[in-house]
């Protein structure tokens, strides 16, 4: 206990690339990098990559770029390196072989060769006998050339390991101590019949070889933690702190997926949010800060984090939380900050909207305060730079606001006035007015019947903004287009 309150605290994260970070991967790796950055540790990034059913080649570029946008930076692992690579468990087979060769050699593994059909009716004839089934472990182990053998008749040769006669006990810093007697503990596959290592057998080898000393991973490893723990007492590998962390559930108190909405990082990417926002609400997955305070900065995170605060009660994905997150993060959001984030959005989706022209996406953000999210910035915003013959009429906007009283009368008034005032907020302001008063018109009067001609709908910046925006030309043609499909309708 001594030697690793001394020990520099070493963590890491060790996704399966199977598609983009989930958001669970995302608190797992989150709550990894904090604990090592608050103890001026060592955090570390490996790919678990021994499932070849499961994997996806194009999973690991993906991860590490969700990472990357969340801020969570890694000092050792894959992309950047380090002392103890490689770090994806494909390029390290023959490490994980060397230690099954000592296992086998010792007696604390052996050979099996069971087919599927052969464990399913063992599984049934147990089940019938006793209720339950637990592999029977063989008097006798094979041998290599039995195990070549077997090989050769096409059966499969996997490795499992000799479980310990005596209770397991683990003991998380979260959740306790969990004991698995001795009696309920099952000789585990560590070597599969493709010849790639079990989860179990890489997990541990890796993270003994890597120094990491401190496991912070999902509740949903708790079950089989005395797994590792048999395999390390095995391998006389070192014991890492252990903390689990709850399981989170969706607004159903269901286990949170797709069924709900996007539960990946890159989808909220693309949804519009902030990376600062989903790691501040991604950090209330189960850590109680304490005191009414919800709002932290990354780096404020690093200071107040803390492992005691975790709770075990499973934790809420509340949308709806993270959306006003998400709307608060923006208008706290300074501009350059905000240009940077919209820039990276509209990198993502195809818009009329020019990303390259700086000046004008200022503009366009300080005329959407109060958005919840960047796509609501489209929305309202990207009707004005796309052609002006593509958008449609809301038929609703159209029956409200033009065919109901003067709204067409006042287009077809307006549009000479317009085609010849200066195109400036204020010369368009002082003509609306101007217009308001001669007519005893309230300004939504006028705002809204023009809004809806240039936009087709009645959601867009302020009108000044949204004409200016637009600028003479394109007004005109839109206005003699809302005018003509009248005469055309
Ligand atoms: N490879 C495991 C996963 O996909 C990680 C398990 C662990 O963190 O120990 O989540």
């Amino acid at each position: 206990m001594t030697k690793r309150i001394m020990e520099t605290i070493k963590t890491r994260f060790a996704p399966s690339p199977t598609g983009h970070l989930h958001v669970g991967g995302a608190r797992t790796a989150l709550f990894n990098f904090l604990i090592a950055r608050q103890a001026g540790g060592t955090f570390l990034l490996r790919i678990e990559d021994t499932d070849r059913s499961r994997h996806d080649e194009s999973a690991i570029a993906k991860i590490c770029e969700d990472l990357r946008w969340l801020g969570i930076e890694w000092d050792e692992g894959i992309e950047v390196g380090g002392p103890n690579g490689p770090y994806r468990q494909s390029e390290r087979l023959d490490i994980y072989r060397r230690y099954l060769r000592r296992l086998l050699d010792e007696g604390r593994a052996y050979y099996a060769f069971d087919t599927a059909e052969e464990l399913d009716a063992m599984r049934e004839r147990s089940r019938a006998e006793t209720g339950g089934f637990r592999y029977p472990r063989p008097e006798r182990f094979a041998g290599e050339e039995e195990a070549e053998r077997a090989r050769a008749e096409g059966r499969p040769v996997v490795a499992r390991i000799r479980c310990p006669d005596t209770d397991v006990t683990v003991a998380d810093e979260s959740f306790g101590e969990i004991t698995i007697p001795a009696g309920e503990q099952e000789d585990f596959i560590i070597q599969k019949a493709d010849g790639y290592p079990t989860f179990y057998l890489a997990n541990v080898v890796d993270d003994e070889l890597m120094g990491v000393n401190f496991v912070c991973r999902g509740q949903e490893f708790l079950d089989q933690t005395w797994r590792q723990a048999v395999l390390r007492e095995a391998l006389g590998f070192r014991e890492p702190r252990l903390l689990h962390l709850p399981l989170i559930m969706d607004r159903h108190g269901r286990k949170l997926s797709k069924r709900d909405g996007d539960v990946d990082v890159h989808a909220f990417r693309r949804a519009g949010y902030l990376p600062e926002a989903l790691v501040n609400f991604i950090a209330l997955l189960g850590w109680r800060p304490g005191g009414d305070r919800e709002k932290f900065t990354p780096a404020e995170l690093v200071q107040e984090f803390k492992t005691e605060r975790l709770s075990k009660a499973n934790a809420r994905f509340d949308r709806e939380k993270l959306l006003s997150f998400n709307t608060d993060a923006l208008a706290a959001a300074g501009e350059d900050r905000l240009l940077a984030a919209l820039k990276d959005y509209l990198s993502l989706h195809s818009t009329p909207i020019p990303a390259g022209d700086d000046a004008l996406l200022r503009a366009v953000l300080r005329a959407c305060r109060g958005i919840r999210t960047f796509a609501d910035l489209v929305a309202k915003c990207e009707v004005l730079f796309g052609p002006d013959d593509a958008f449609q009429y809301d038929p609703q906007a159209v029956a409200k606001v033009l065919e109901k009283g003067a709204g067409y009368e006042t287009l077809a008034e307006l549009r000479p006035r317009l085609a010849a005032t200066d195109w400036t907020a204020e010369a368009l302001e002082a003509l609306l007015e101007a217009y308001g008063v001669e007519k005893g018109l309230k300004m939504g009067k006028i705002a809204q019947p023009l809004r809806v001609a240039v936009t087709g709908s009645t959601v867009s910046p302020s009108i000044y903004e949204t004409l200016v925006f637009l600028g003479k030309e394109k007004t005109l043609v839109r206005i003699s287009r809302c005018l003509a499909e009248r005469s055309a309708g």
